[in-house]
């Protein structure tokens, strides 16, 4: 699989700054595999309507009923470090929209257990919050962007939105302060020719850029198209474009990095959808509806929201916690715990 022309090297990024020592107990679930990592989805809203995402009338519960007050959220993030959670990722929907987004960093920073809170955005309203943001302590920010020509990003995103996206961008790639990666969805047809665009980018800036392969959460299906592009695909392309790169030894999600030397960042490809890594997660979601899943495929979850809205204790609601992480299947893709969740849009799960 890996090509032998490619020389392997660390990686070499910003570091992530550590806060609070965690005084839980490590998460384990029944395949010994350690449970550190919190994504939060924390509203459903977006203000893009990323064509492999959300449909254009998509909407998510514009009745408020399931949108997470500021509390809801903090009392579960505090509950999940006392579980052993170190790691918190808000996402959403667009986690910008939020007023209090700031604020949700600030206190999850100030959690006891909780060593490093980040972002995944699509950055449009960083202007307003990232001052804010660096404030509160955030440790490091994934900004999405599928497309650096206006074009075709009012294509991809439904909405005329590049010149703002595109200026925030910029601001975070002179913020050597705060790691930076950059998720870059690959669309056959539709960006893979500007694989050299984005990886240029890594040549000034400490960055790594991610190309990830198209999953099947949308609400409307759009991976069934003929947009899909797969790992080897990606690889081939990424190949051409820089003959000479060499691979470095990537972690977790980020399978296959690479890098040229002289070159400050590096680049790597996601194949969320081709590979399972399944043997190797760490990572449990909140949906946008307050509901806990300890996999991507899981359909219905535990309604963390109710069970906090009806006032269940502590214990009851750590248990809960426990609960979701015994119940993590071995493998997601071949879990007999109901329908997959693939007609539901990523803006709900959280990505
Ligand atoms: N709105 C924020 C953003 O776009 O970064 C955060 C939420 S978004 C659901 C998180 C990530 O999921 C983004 O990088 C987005 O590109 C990715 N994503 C959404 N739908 C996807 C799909 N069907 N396949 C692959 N990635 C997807
Ligand atoms: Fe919004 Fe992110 Fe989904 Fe695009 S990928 S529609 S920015 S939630």
């Amino acid at each position: 699989m890996h090509g032998s022309v490619l020389k392997t090297r660390t990686l070499k990024h910003r570091p992530l700054s550590s806060s609070t020592p965690n005084t839980s107990p490590p998460l384990s679930d029944t395949f010994h595999r350690q449970v550190s990592y919190a994504r939060i989805a924390v509203t459903g809203a977006c203000n893009l309507r990323c064509a492999y995402c959300m449909r254009e009338e998509h909407e998510s519960d514009s009745s408020g009923r399931t949108k997470m007050s500021f509390t809801e959220l903090t009392t579960l993030i505090s509950v999940l470090a006392e579980a052993g959670i170190t790691k918190i990722r808000l996402t959403g929907g667009e986690p910008l929209l939020r007023g209090d987004i700031a604020d949700l960093v600030a206190t999850a920073k100030n959690t006891p257990g909780i060593k490093t809170v980040s972002i995944t955005t699509n950055g449009l309203l960083l202007d307003r919050h990232l001052d804010a943001l660096l404030s509160a302590g955030i440790d490091a920010v994934n900004m999405s962007i599928d497309s650096l020509r206006a074009d075709r990003f009012l294509a991809i995103t439904r909405r005329n939105e590049f010149e703002r996206a595109k200026a925030n961008l910029d601001r975070l790639l002179s913020l050597e302060s705060v790691p930076l990666k950059i998720n870059v969805v690959m669309l056959r047809g539709i960006n893979d020719d500007e694989i050299k665009d984005f990886t240029n980018l890594t040549r000034e800036h400490p960055i790594s850029v991610r190309f990830m392969e198209l999953q099947p959460f949308d609400d409307h299906q759009i991976w069934r198209t003929g947009k899909f592009l797969g790992m080897d695909k990606i690889r081939g392309l990424l190949q051409s474009a820089h003959p000479g790169m060499e691979e470095l030894q990537g972690s977790g999600t980020e399978y296959f990095s690479f890098t040229l030397p002289g070159y400050r960042g590096s680049w790597a490809i996601i194949p969320a959808y081709t590979r399972n890594f399944c043997s190797r997660c760490n990572r449990l979601r909140i949906r946008a509806d307050g509901h806990l899943v300890s996999c991507l495929y899981e359909k219905e979850g535990i309604d963390m929201l109710s069970a906090i809205r009806n006032g269940e204790s502590r214990e009851n609601l750590l248990e809960l916690v426990r609960q979701s992480v015994r119940l993590k299947p071995e493998d997601g893709k071949t879990t007999d715990r109901g329908e997959s969740s693939m007609g539901r849009s990523m803006s709900e799960i959280g990505g």
